[in-house]
């Protein structure tokens, strides 16, 4: 056990379901408790446990990384091609406590409204 890093089971299913229940590495497709998500750099090694460091893996990648046979670049790089704005809505999943509030973006009357 451990290494959960305080994230909530919603949170996981969410970020499981963000990238498909796709590994990130090997992009295979797994059942959504196989998966893990550590984080890219170990917390115990200074790794942080923001959205920004987790990762999605398969327990095979999972074990790989541990074991260093897959470089941290590979694991960034691996999370970033995935999709653009994927640690945007990652983060923005962790960060979400209520779902009912929303933030609206307040547009005032500027004067020079124009309609077609
Ligand atoms: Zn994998």
């Amino acid at each position: 056990m451990g290494g959960n890093l305080g994230l909530t089971e919603a949170q996981k299913r969410n970020l499981k379901l963000k990238v498909e229940f796709k590994c990130q590495i090997c992009d295979g497709r797994y059942d959504p408790e196989v998966l893990d998500i550590p984080p890219i750099y170990p917390v115990k090694y200074g790794g942080s446990d923001r959205p920004h460091n987790l990762i999605v893996l398969c327990p095979t990648c999972h074990r790989k990384a541990d074991r260093g046979l897959i470089p941290r670049e590979r694991l960034k790089r691996a999370k970033k091609k995935k999709r653009k704005g994927i640690e945007s809505q990652i983060s923005d999943i962790v960060s979400r406590k209520d779902e009912n509030k929303k933030q609206e973006p307040s547009q005032e009357g500027r004067g020079s409204q124009k309609r077609t």
